[in-house]
């Protein structure tokens, strides 16, 4: 199955997916260091973390101790569980962010951002 298309590394049997000059990222990585390009691939993360870290959840492994499910969510919401209510204190904190008062918008304010959003009539 060779096509002009595959667009993999150049490395024998590497196989990952094509970075930079004809590398993968992990070989591109070792021509700029000047490492032996086909030493075996060092052993990453992966090894200590097979599945994901959050209970109940059999998900692979696949960053910060998270499966890809749930380390887009903490990526997204900083919570591998995305809902939830936050801290009250990041909630005090993102209101300031915005000049909102520690206690929620006003009254006034939902009604301007409903009219600003084209939702009141
Ligand atoms: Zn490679
Ligand atoms: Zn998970």
């Amino acid at each position: 199955m060779t096509s002009a298309q595959h667009r993999g590394c150049k490395v024998d049997g590497c196989g990952r997916s094509h970075r930079s000059r004809g590398y993968c990222r992990m070989h591109y990585k070792r021509w700029q260091n000047g490492t032996d390009l086909n030493a075996p691939p060092r052993v990453v993360e992966v090894v200590h973390r097979e599945s994901c870290t959050v209970e109940n959840c059999n998900n692979k492994h696949q960053a910060r101790g998270f499966c890809h499910v749930h380390y887009a969510r903490w990526n997204r919401t900083g919570s591998p569980m995305g809902k939830g209510p936050l801290p009250r204190s990041e909630v005090v904190r993102l209101r300031r962010l915005v000049g909102v008062p520690d206690d929620g918008p006003t009254p006034e304010m939902c009604k301007e951002w409903e009219y600003a959003e084209g939702v009141a009539a």
